[in-house]
């Protein structure tokens, strides 16, 4: 169904509603992309996903999920068709904005102890002052061993927050153009105002570091190999009167990373393997040994079909080049407080079902991945024949903006690909807010997705 509000469909929202629950748990736990893979594990591992290293050999219905320096991660129900005939794909990211702290993080100033950040990805820096933050992450120290970090979210925890000027001395602050109002180098965390005993020089900080050493057996010299991140605390919530949408962080891009993974993970054997994937460094180019523009997937692939059997390099190329994928990506949904930047005939609507973009990009769609109409016509198919509620939308209007995802990347392999996922509305700020009934349209279109013969 084309352009339709999916809430009509059904008699009952109870289902729609069950499958939010599940998917605010998700998100409330998984504010990183490490703490969305420990999920993943867990979840496929309790339908019986087994790692791909406890395989000799892959037949038609084994499930296997693979991970990547705990920041990626694939789960796999393999198909009567042999892998190197083509996978179906679902291809979401699992990073999200966000407040990274420096190498060198921790000082004092005057009677403060802070942590420096940089920010992660495209933010409205002053959309990130006076909300309370959490921290995440781990810290490897030289010793070989790791220490997690998780502080924010639990209830007996402390949480964090970045100060912003009162309003009373603000009258030059308000001033300035929005990209001024907050400076990125302003973006620091204040972490401790109690100084320790009998220490003169920096008594503050010279408390954290104590209270690290307590509680984590950490050094100050250990930040330098450390992976710490800044996310908005307190759990995901319902959002309405009508509990109609969710309220959280990191739906850019966990609604479909989750839904993509669900997707795979409530599936049987179909006629070629199904895939999720699970990508990080998405908001910031993809790039890297975790983003999409990696070689870690094509391995998994390749080895894939090497525990088939029947291993050539050609038959790798050919499994890619057969494959067909959504790029499980949010979209713009249309505000209507903010109507000007949308072209209102192609815009992603609330409660309309899953989104697709032909092409994303910017100016004349520059950088984007133009997806062919005859796999269009494939997909529309296979919706309308599965009763799915799905729209096609382009980020705003023409040269109001623009921004991209991971199809093009994949795209590069000569796969059929294009963009499909859950309109966001407020994407990028600290609360952003989904329908849960495109949530679970989006669930249900990614299932008719890896179906398809
Ligand atoms: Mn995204
Ligand atoms: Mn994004």
């Amino acid at each position: 169904m084309y352009n339709k509000n999916a809430w009509g469909k059904y008699d009952s929202p109870k289902e729609i509603m069950d499958f939010a629950e599940g998917y605010k748990a998700f998100i409330s736990k998984g504010k990183t992309e490490r703490e969305v893979v420990k999920q993943a594990i867990a979840l496929a591992e309790l339908r019986g996903f087994k790692d791909i290293y406890s395989f000799n050999r892959l037949h038609a219905g084994d499930k296997v999920y693979v991970t990547n320096k705990n920041k990626n991660f694939a789960a796999f129900i393999i198909g009567k068709e042999p892998v190197c005939n083509g996978l179906r794909v679902l291809g979401a990211h699992i990073d999200s904005p966000r407040l990274d702290v420096k190498s060198n993080p921790l000082y004092e100033n005057t009677d403060f102890a802070l942590l420096d950040t940089h920010y992660y990805g495209g933010i409205k820096k002053y959309q990130w002052v006076t909300v309370p933050l959490a921290i995440y992450g781990v810290v490897c120290k030289k010793d070989g061993t790791t220490v997690e970090i998780a502080l924010g979210d639990k209830p007996e925890d402390p949480v964090f927050g970045i100060s912003d000027l009162l309003v009373h001395l603000s009258a030059d602050q308000m001033a300035k153009p929005g990209v001024k109002v907050i400076e990125g180098e302003d973006l620091d965390l204040t972490i401790g105002s109690m100084p320790l005993k009998g220490v003169d020089d920096k008594p503050v900080k010279a408390n954290i570091l104590k209270l690290l050493k307590d509680s984590y057996g950490i050094e100050e010299e250990d930040f330098l190999s450390a992976e710490l991140e800044i996310v908005p605390a307190g759990p995901a919530r319902d959002y309405g009167l009508d509990r109609s949408m969710v309220a959280g962080y990191g739906h850019d891009d966990r609604s479909c990373a989750y839904t993509s993974l669900m997707a795979i993970l409530d599936s049987g054997v179909n006629e070629y393997t199904s895939c999720a994937v699970l990508v990080d460094k998405e908001e910031v180019g993809s790039i890297g040994a975790t983003g999409a523009q990696s070689k870690w997937f094509e391995n998994v692939v390749a080895r894939l079909i090497a525990l088939q059997g029947d291993y050539s390099d050609l038959k790798v190329r050919n499994a890619f080049e057969l494959t067909k994928m959504l790029s499980s990506d949010v979209s713009a949904a249309y505000d209507p407080l903010y109507a000007s930047v949308n072209e209102a005939k192609n815009s992603a609507y609330f409660g309309n079902g899953i989104c697709l973009n032909k092409y994303t990009g910017r100016a004349g769609k520059a950088g984007c991945n133009d997806a062919n109409p005859e796999y269009i016509a494939e997909i529309r198919a296979y919706f309308d024949a599965n009763n799915i509620n799905f729209q096609f939308s382009e980020l705003g209007k023409v040269d109001a903006g623009g921004g991209g995802t991971i199809a093009y990347i994949l795209g590069n392999y000569n796969m059929n690909v294009i963009d499909a996922g859950i309109a966001v509305l407020n994407m990028h700020a600290p609360m952003e807010i989904v329908s849960k009934v495109d949530l679970y349209e989006a669930y249900r279109a990614y299932k008719v997705f890896v179906s398809i013969e």
